[in-house]
């Protein structure tokens, strides 16, 4: 296990046990060797590389955090050191395992009965089932805990969906979608294991993005979906539920914001030690030196702030404040850390080539999804004042 450079006051060495770095070094090895050589080009080209799925599978890393799949004991805070290692490679790679693991197979661990976890976990954690997540829909972004459309109607022993969900990560090839909708008799958030070869639903790519090109993210539209109420999370009473979901999922994403910042930041120590300028190498001119340490001191920063917040998920006192904290914080370090970086390495800093400009694009997804830094900020506020502040 060869520390990170980037973990310059050793949080991994410190924290993680013999067992978690090895999982962690064969997982670097494997990202470094198979995906970071192909990656740009499936940028360019918006495509998914579908050929890494199994071998996330088989690495463990769609099974760490199940009960019901795990194969040895670990701790959050190993699963955000994962979370690092994907996006330090590819933030896009990272996503993908986001909304399969967090979101989709998540949402059945915290909002499923027994029967659907057991049915449904191990199937998401092998790769055999691709799950996607729906909650976002065309008028409802920042206020899907109030502003969602879509309807779930109770007929007998089946519901019938009704709506439109856009921005969906991987739904575009999802053999399962959660889908989130409000219950025409009570008006509560429900969830549903929707498969996508039911009849009435439809997937659209959304195309032109320019972050995170690999993604597939979709516009869904449900016209009178039959789903069995087998389907419908048991669990899943009220839009609290489906924040539970989130509390988990945005503390992962500001883990995916360091590994961000570091992938861009490794990329412009390397750029400037070999490049150049006035006879000497640009690293040896101060204000390079000064982009680097600000992105180093940015990381670092959020390396403490996920650590903790990791901490208080495996003592089970997460709050939605901290991760949404943790999830601002670390997204607008990233952002700044991707600017630094990119400007480091002059022209070349926005040729895919050098990797610095995926880095840069993709941070302006993070920084949107799974919350704004806006939304983000007003749910602290309000943990702060007592005060909401949202309308
Ligand atoms: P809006 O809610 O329209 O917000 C626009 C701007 O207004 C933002 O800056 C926002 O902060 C600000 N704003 C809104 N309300 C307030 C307020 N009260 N006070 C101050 N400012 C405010 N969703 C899913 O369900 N599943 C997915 O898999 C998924 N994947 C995604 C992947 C990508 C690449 C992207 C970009 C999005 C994804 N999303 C997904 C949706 C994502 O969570 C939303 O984009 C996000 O919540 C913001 O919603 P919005 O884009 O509708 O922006």
């Amino acid at each position: 296990f060869e520390p990170l450079a980037s973990d310059f006051y050793s949080y991994e060495s410190t924290l993680l046990t013999e067992r978690e770095r090895e999982e962690i070094a064969r997982l670097r090895a494997w990202l470094e060797a198979d995906v970071k050589p192909i990656i740009g080009g499936y940028w360019e080209r918006a495509e998914f590389p579908m050929q890494i799925v199994q071998p996330l599978a088989d690495l463990g890393v769609l099974s760490y955090a199940w009960d019901e799949t795990r194969t040895f004991e670990n701790s959050a805070v190993f699963r955000g050191f994962v979370a690092l290692e994907l996006a330090r490679v590819d933030a896009s790679v990272g996503t993908f395992v986001g909304v399969q693991n967090g979101l989709a197979t998540g949402s059945i661990s915290i909002a499923g009965s027994k029967e659907q976890r057991e049915e449904w976990i191990p199937k998401l954690a092998s790769g055999e089932v691709i799950g996607a997540f729906g909650l976002t829909e065309p008028f409802s972004g920042s206020d899907s805990a109030r502003g969602l459309r879509t309807t779930a109607r109770r007929e007998g022993d089946e519901w019938v969906l009704n709506g439109a969900k856009r921005w969906i990560g991987n739904a575009t090839f999802s053999d399962i979608t959660i889908i989130w909708a409000k219950d025409e008799a009570d008006g509560q958030v429900k969830g549903f294991i929707v498969p996508t070869t039911t009849p009435g639903y439809t997937a659209t790519k959304i195309e032109g993005k320019i972050s995170l090109r690999p993604v597939q993210n979709a516009d869904i539209t449900l016209t009178d979906v039959h789903v069995p109420e087998s389907l419908r999370l048991q669990n899943a009473n009220s839009f609290r539920d489906t924040a539970a979901v989130l509390r988990a999922t945005r503390a992962e994403v500001a883990w995916a914001a360091v590994g961000t910042a570091v992938g861009a930041y490794e990329a412009a120590v390397a750029y400037a030690k070999q490049r150049e300028q006035f006879g000497r190498p640009i690293g040896s001119h101060q204000l390079i030196q000064e982009h680097l340490v600000n992105g180093l001191g940015n990381i670092t920063a959020s390396l403490g702030m996920v650590v903790r917040a990791s901490q208080l998920q495996d003592a089970g006192e997460l709050r939605d404040e901290h991760s949404a904290l943790a999830k601002a914080y670390a997204t607008s370090r990233m952002r700044e850390t991707v600017a630094w970086a990119r400007e480091a390495c002059g022209g070349n800093g926005i040729v895919l080539e050098y990797d610095v400009a995926r880095f840069f694009a993709d941070a302006e997804a993070l920084y949107s999804y799974e919350g704004t830094r806006e939304m983000n900020t007003l749910i602290v506020g309000r943990a702060i004042t007592g005060e909401a502040a949202f309308v």
